[in-house]
């Protein structure tokens, strides 16, 4: 008899819900009554914990990733000695990443810079980056793809060298590590998301800013309120983006089992890893020497053209999967006038056509994870 059909999401944020309910409900209601709604305790109190949790000086609760990385984008403008970056001014990143990464950069003013991704960890290239620096480039966005550290160490000799911000999108990465330091300490400033589905996720938008530099810091924090330190007295043209009190009380309760649903994360990674290395059509992916992975989302690579195949093959057995992401930023209208590739991008049109992430909730089971695999094993390839 062929085995039950199940239904398995790529992310159950119902039973996550559950499995903490009596806590989260008690710090909602808490928040609820102590009615502090906008910049109450809460957010100071979460502020506190994450630096000390990345171990960063600074950190500044904002209403989302976007805004953190718009916000920090700004503040690094304004300290280079402009309300806006110009048009000329280039910010390097990958053109394989979430939307948000480079219209950060556009609506801070200044130029997206496409550089290609390195083929096995998704991640943007340290060599490739610095064939593409120019008089005019300005930072590096690296962005930590799937809850991979980029190689950190070469970005930061490349910011050092050039005299070049570096930005880290930290969203899909919260608590993955490079050589023991966590994801958003290694650039002068990083940005963070809470959106639901990321690992450490809210009830809703929420983000934050991370920073080791004092004087960033403090003009993201006099740009989440406006653009002043009073905001009945403002020195720069400023956002109304704040992390709701709320969504902080959340995030303590959450904070405290994110270590242990990483390494549940991890745990089904590895399982993946065991029962699908010899699958000739599929690449499982990658880890670097020194760095931990946090699979915000577990990425396979599927070869020979077969992606769309394979995906809707998982579909009829229950199985949800997802392509994150099927349209590189270079390839959008959006972009196109207003952003530049430089080099080729062969590894990203690649990585476009063949990934393929398949579910990675921390809470399922071991037969779920089994359930997955058999079902790739059992294709006819
Ligand atoms: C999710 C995400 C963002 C944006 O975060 P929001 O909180 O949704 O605004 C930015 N960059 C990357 C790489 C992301 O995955």
């Amino acid at each position: 008899m062929p085995p039950l059909k199940k239904t398995i999401p790529l992310l159950n944020l119902k039973k996550e819900y559950r499995a903490l309910k009596a806590e989260l409900d008690k710090a909602i209601y808490n928040s609820l009554a102590t009615a502090n709604y906008i910049l109450g305790p809460e957010v100071e109190e979460l502020e506190k914990k994450l630096a000390e949790y990345l171990g960063v000086q600074r950190t500044v609760g904002v209403a989302s990733g976007t805004d953190a990385l718009v916000i920090a984008l700004r503040a690094l403008a304004i300290r280079a000695g402009k309300e806006y970056f110009h048009s000329e001014d280039e910010v390097i990143t990958t053109p394989f990443t979430f939307t948000a990464t480079g219209g950060a950069i556009l609506r801070s003013g200044a130029k997206p810079v496409f550089v290609d991704i390195e083929e096995d960890s998704f991640n943007l290239d340290v060599e490739k980056v610095e064939k593409a620096i120019t008089r005019h480039t300005v930072g590096i966005i690296p962005v930590h793809l799937y809850g991979l550290c980029c190689e950190m160490e070469g970005f930061g000799k490349l910011a050092r060298q050039h005299l070049l911000f570096l930005l880290e999108d930290v969203a899909q990465a919260f608590g993955a590590t490079y050589r023991g330091k966590k994801a958003g300490s290694f650039g002068e400033v990083a940005a963070l998301s809470f959106f639901p589905s990321k690992n450490l996720g809210c009830f809703g938008d929420g983000g934050l800013i991370a920073s080791g530099n004092e004087e960033l810091a403090e003009l993201c924090r006099m740009l989440r309120t406006h653009g002043g330190k009073d905001k009945y007295d403002v020195e720069y043209l400023g956002y109304n983006s704040r992390l709701d009190t709320i969504q902080a009380a959340v995030l303590l309760v959450k904070l405290q089992e994110i270590e242990r649903l990483n390494s549940l994360r991890r745990k089904i990674a590895a399982t993946y890893n065991e029962g699908l290395k010899d699958l000739s059509w599929l690449k499982t992916p990658v880890e670097i020497e020194n760095g931990r992975h946090i699979y915000h989302q577990y990425t396979v690579r599927i070869e020979g053209g077969r992606r769309d195949w394979v995906q809707d093959r998982l579909q009829e057995k229950g199985i949800a999967s997802a392509v994150y992401y099927p349209v590189p930023l270079h390839r959008m209208k959006l972009f196109a006038d207003r952003a530049e590739v430089r080099g080729d991008l062969v590894h990203t049109e690649q990585a476009c056509r063949e990934v393929l992430s398949l579910p990675v909730e921390p809470l399922m089971d071991a037969e779920e994870v089994a359930y997955v695999i058999e079902a790739l094993r059992g294709l006819k390839i």
